[in-house]
């Protein structure tokens, strides 16, 4: 597994948990909000990469100070390694979250099967007619409602959230998106960090 960059400590990413963050390489979308523009292509110049013996190592020795780790990215399903890494986050004590874009029900599936995951928060982009406009590829949206109905019914804490840009997403869009949210599953916006956008002409945006 390729890991783009670690945060030893987050109050914000996990709710009510004190975690480090984990952020994997690559990612199958390129939505033009993404404020991670460096964790997008699937390599990366090795001086930019943090080995994962390193971060487990410290992580070990933060036992006490930090219950949570989050797996962000990237897309962290993309990596067929993601459950060894997870099994061993638990196995040093560490509730885990999964940030996921959902395009890999696979892989979430044998997640949720092996309970590797304490909790999970998945992005649902965009209504589905404009869900590659909103992310830049031809988005799987078979496979993104595969993933929303298993996290529905998983039994594990979860939340799904749509990023609000609003040159990208009108009113009556959300209320689309608000509509294809399982009953009963949390939903939230997030806030859409402007100065970092991946496409340029979105970093004034307000
Ligand atoms: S916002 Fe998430 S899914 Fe979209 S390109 Fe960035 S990392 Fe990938």
């Amino acid at each position: 597994m390729l890991i783009g960059g670690y945060q030893p400590c987050s109050l914000c990413d996990y709710p009510g948990h004190v975690a480090a963050v984990i952020f994997t390489q690559g990612c199958n979308f390129r939505c033009p909000f993404c404020h991670n523009g460096a964790l997008l292509p699937a390599a990366a110049p090795a001086e930019c990469l943090v080995p994962v013996e390193d971060i487990l190592d410290r992580l070990r020795h933060r036992r006490g100070q930090l219950d949570a780790a989050v797996v962000s990215g990237g897309e962290p399903t993309l990596h067929a390694d993601l459950p060894d890494l997870l099994a061993r986050l638990k196995t040093l004590g560490f509730a885990t979250k999964l940030d996921t874009n959902g395009s890999q029900p696979a892989m979430i599936r044998a997640l949720l099967r092996d309970k590797l995951l304490d909790y999970l928060a998945m992005d649902v982009k965009a209504p589905w007619a404009t869900y590659d406009a909103v992310t830049g590829v031809h988005a799987p949206t078979e496979a993104i409602r595969e993933s929303m109905a298993l996290l529905a019914r998983s039994g594990v804490p979860h939340a799904f959230r749509t990023t609000w840009v609003p040159t990208l997403l009108s009113r009556d869009d959300l209320a689309a998106i608000r509509g294809a949210i399982p009953p009963g599953s949390p939903y939230h916006l997030q806030p859409f960090r402007a100065a970092a956008a991946l496409d340029p002409r979105l970093r004034h945006a307000v």
